[in-house]
């Protein structure tokens, strides 16, 4: 990348542009003393080198020149940073040398940093900490994404104790992303055709270390004024809106790709926001090769990954057939589809015309390979997407999953990675976790209950003084000021809960019964202190009352220095809360939390979590690590629940204190919970796991179909004979311990080595689910077709629980997931 300078920086201080611009700074906390010193006001205050270095006084920087001090410090973190971006990485060999594109992370939303503030959530910030991720690993990878000129909504309490917002202005110029330049210096433009125009749109480039964000940006002053605000706002303005910046990231992000001459990479998208790069692709390899679209779509679906991460039907996209033909034209012409035919890959049922184009099912198809992010919510897209894969088992319907994780040391205090590094050594993120796990468990009570007092000090300070700036803002009396000033105490159990306030995620759980919980925080001997924050979506009417409810309880007199909301949750704040509470409180309405991540954040740093089993917890929990809400389903017993957990558990557990003044049973937990669970709910292992499962087979095949057959016409074969499978006379008998299966077969018009005949039982009996291939014999005679199919298997369970059935089969195929057919016997 050029790197374009904020300012003219005097001569030996260049290096500190291409630190500033390398996002690296937001994880790699070695830097950070050098941007103190060369503005300590600057850098206190924004914690963003970028501002730092636009801002700083030209006095300053002469004086800097001559600071041999300054010049040594420089000179070591730009050869640190050197270094880093030479080491190959853990999974530098594990990737194919010869699919040196990589992988391209498309998503709606990036949350690298409060400098950035491209997200809205949890999406934006997983997204954040992959790349994050990428980089340490040494995975090729490059993050396709939007620049919205109002990012993250900012959130003050007014005096009432109402939400307001406003949306500052992300100015490209103080951001900390550059133009992307092309090779001959010209700044890179990626063009999209809309009705009766063209969309230009501008692309920007954020470094995170190894990795390249690419942001495309329609405020481009070609652009009629309408088309230069479809990016203005995250998940902002109309329904058409939203699909335009939807053709933005999937057809815009892809022909990005084509452009940087990387579009041979293994596409990853994220929710089914970038699904139209799905199509683009296809179209473009069309193109490319001078092939049919439909062997288009079948080369290129290889490469492609889906991720969902919604757990129910109505968080998916979808929009009215007439949308889509009103945008659909030019694709439609240009790849001889009929509207029918589009409308189709994006509907459950493709034979309803009133069904609407849904984004989500548009992946589906789209993509060879597809997963949910928890073990959960796997199990309930599977029910979820059931319909379009029909008469297939549940557990069958093609959405494995991928737990998320998150990527430590964004996560991890100062004092965490301290205690971390004496037991593990540096760089222990970036490499093999194995080891993790021991090197914990050996480390002693005292020093882990040092770094949960030191941490929690370290939050009381720094809620304290958030508290009071606060109070300030509203011009709040002094008094009151005083109050939440001389609030929290740095010795007493700290729970914190901080989230989007949204209706399933009940942020007023622990509300249902005030005197209960007062009852918690105000116990002269054993209290418990609450540290609440959050945001609700402007048009979240209920999220905002919620908001309300906890900002009024957090102002009575008897609770107060015991509880406080902390305004505008985001990025920093959320640093600050996971590294430094003992407890960490999620209570979603089971199974509406995908996964869920922010109690994952404060595992590395010995927090313990309490939470519902759901989502990431459901698989995690383990009485030895943390506390369950079991799912009632219903608000007041899982209130209940949740109060009997603090009263009878959780708080006797925190002050139960041996000779050396420790809590024996806690610092157990904080043992078990950081060295089994925080390696395993790290960003590193979930990295690996979408390598070795998702992208290598994904790379593999891409390669495989673009080089040799693209499967279309054997898919278009089947789908043209299927309905002539017929499966008839199966007999079973028993031959010593063992059941001898013999099927007939008749396959019509279709070649025998394209399906597969199998035997099927359900899990049933206290036997697990079970899959036989049957081998084929000899041809029925007198018959087309048809073929006598065997096996024989242990008679351990009854005959009677195996059902023969038949499917297509192709060893270089993704199936169901490409080729849905099957047949039973009746
Ligand atoms: C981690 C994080 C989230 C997501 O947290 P959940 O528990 O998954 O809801 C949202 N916002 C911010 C600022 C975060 O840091």
């Amino acid at each position: 990348m050029h790197r374009v300078s904020p300012r003219t920086l005097p001569p030996g201080l260049e290096a500190l542009t291409g630190l500033a611009l390398d996002l690296r700074w937001t994880w790699n906390h070695a830097v950070d003393g050098l941007w103190q010193r060369v503005d300590a006001e600057l850098w206190n205050a924004t914690h963003n080198p970028w501002v730092v270095l636009q801002n700083v006084p030209q006095a300053r920087l002469e004086q800097l020149r001559s600071d041999e001090a300054f010049l040594a410090s420089l000179a070591t973190a730009t050869d640190e940073r050197a270094a880093y971006l030479r080491t190959a990485g853990l999974c530098a060999s594990r990737w194919p040398v010869d699919v040196p594109s990589g992988v391209a992370f498309f998503s709606m939303e990036f949350g690298l940093s409060e400098a950035l503030p491209l997200y809205a959530g949890g999406l934006g910030v997983l997204a954040g900490d992959y790349l994050k991720t990428a980089s340490d690993l040494g995975v090729p990878m490059t993050g396709i994404g939007l620049l919205y000129q109002e990012g993250y909504v900012r959130q003050t309490i007014d005096a009432s104790g109402n939400q307001r917002e406003t949306f500052p202005y992300n100015d490209p110029v103080s951001l900390p992303i550059q133009p992307a330049l092309g090779t001959d210096g010209s700044w890179l433009e990626v063009t999209v055709p809309l009705p009766g125009r063209v969309l230009r749109l501008r692309v920007w480039q954020a470094q995170v270390g190894r990795a390249a964000l690419y942001l495309l940006d329609s405020n481009h002053v070609l652009n009629g004024a309408v088309d230069r605000g479809i990016t203005a706002k995250l998940y902002g303005g109309s329904v058409e809106t939203r699909l335009l910046q939807e053709v933005v990231l999937g057809v815009g992000g892809w022909s990005l790709l084509a452009l940087l001459g990387k579009d041979d990479a293994v596409a990853h998208l994220n929710e089914g926001h970038a699904a139209l790069a799905a199509l683009e692709r296809a179209r473009r390899y069309m193109h490319a090769r001078g092939v049919p679209f439909d062997e288009a779509w079948w080369a290129t679906r290889a490469g492609n990954v889906f991720t969902t991460h919604t757990p129910v039907a109505s968080g998916f996209d979808a929009f009215s057939p007439s949308l889509v033909d009103k945008y659909a034209q030019r694709l439609l012409a240009d790849c001889r589809l009929s509207l029918q035919d589009l409308l189709a890959l994006g509907r459950a049922d493709p034979a309803d015309d009133d069904e609407p184009f849904n984004m989500t099912y548009l992946a589906l198809r789209g993509c060879a390979q597809a997963s949910a992010v928890s073990r959960l919510h796997g199990e309930v897209s599977r029910r979820l997407f059931a319909r379009l894969y029909p008469r297939w088992p549940l557990a069958e319907v093609p959405v494995r999953h991928v737990t998320n994780g998150v990527h430590v040391p964004s996560w991890d205090s100062a004092q965490a990675d301290a205690l971390w590094t004496a037991a593990c050594g540096k760089g222990r993120w970036r490499g093999d976790l194995r080891c993790l796990e021991a090197a914990v468990a050996a480390t002693d009570d005292a020093a882990l209950w040092n770094l949960a007092a030191r941490q929690r000090a370290e939050l009381v300070r720094y809620a304290r003084e958030r508290a009071e700036l606060q109070a300030g803002l509203r011009g709040e009396s002094t008094g009151q000021a005083a109050g939440a000033q001389g609030g929290l105490d740095p010795n007493v159990l700290t729970l914190g809960m901080a989230r989007r306030f949204t209706g399933y995620k009940r942020m007023n759980l622990l509300l249902q019964d005030p005197p209960r919980l007062i009852r918690l925080l105000t116990n002269p001997s054993r209290p418990l202190q609450l540290i609440v924050a959050g945001k609700a979506h402007p048009e979240d009417v209920e999220g905002k009352r919620q908001v309300q409810a906890w900002v009024t309880f957090t102002r009575r007199p008897e609770v107060l220095g015991r509880a406080v909301f902390l305004e505008d949750y985001d990025l920093a704040l959320a640093q600050r809360l996971v590294q430094g509470v003992d407890l960490w409180l999620n209570t979603p309405r089971r199974p509406w939390e995908a996964c869920g991540t922010s109690g994952m954040k404060t595992l590395a740093n010995g927090g313990l979590n309490v939470s519902t089993l759901d989502g990431w917890w459901a698989e995690a929990y383990d009485a030895a690590c943390g506390w369950a809400i079991p799912a009632a389903g219903d608000d007041a017993q899982d209130a209940a629940t949740l109060y009997r957990l603090l009263e009878d558990e959780v708080v006797p557990c925190f002050y139960e204190r041996n000779a050396h003044g420790l809590p024996p049973r806690w610092v157990q937990r904080m043992r078990a919970s950081m060295s089994r669970l925080a390696p395993r709910f790290s960003s590193n292992r979930m990295l690996l796991g979408y390598l070795e499962d998702f992208y290598l087979p994904a790379a593999r095949a891409l390669r495989r179909r673009s080089e040799h057959e693209s499967l279309a016409a054997w898919a278009r074969d089947i789908s043209s004979h299927w309905h002539e499978v017929r499966l008839d006379d199966v007999d079973v008998v028993l031959d010593g311990d063992a059941w001898r299966f013999r099927a007939h077969v008749y396959l019509g018009g279709m070649r025998r080595e394209w399906v597969r005949a199998e035997l099927y039982a359900d899990e049933r009996h206290g036997m697990p689910r079970q899959c036989v291939p049957m081998q084929i014999g000899s041809p029925i005679g007198g018959s087309i077709g048809g073929y006598e199919f065997v096996t024989t298997l242990p008679a351990i369970r009854p005959a009677d629980d195996y059902t023969v059935r038949v499917r297509p089969w192709h060893d270089d195929a993704f199936l169901p997931a490409e080729l849905p057919w099957i047949a039973w016997q009746r």
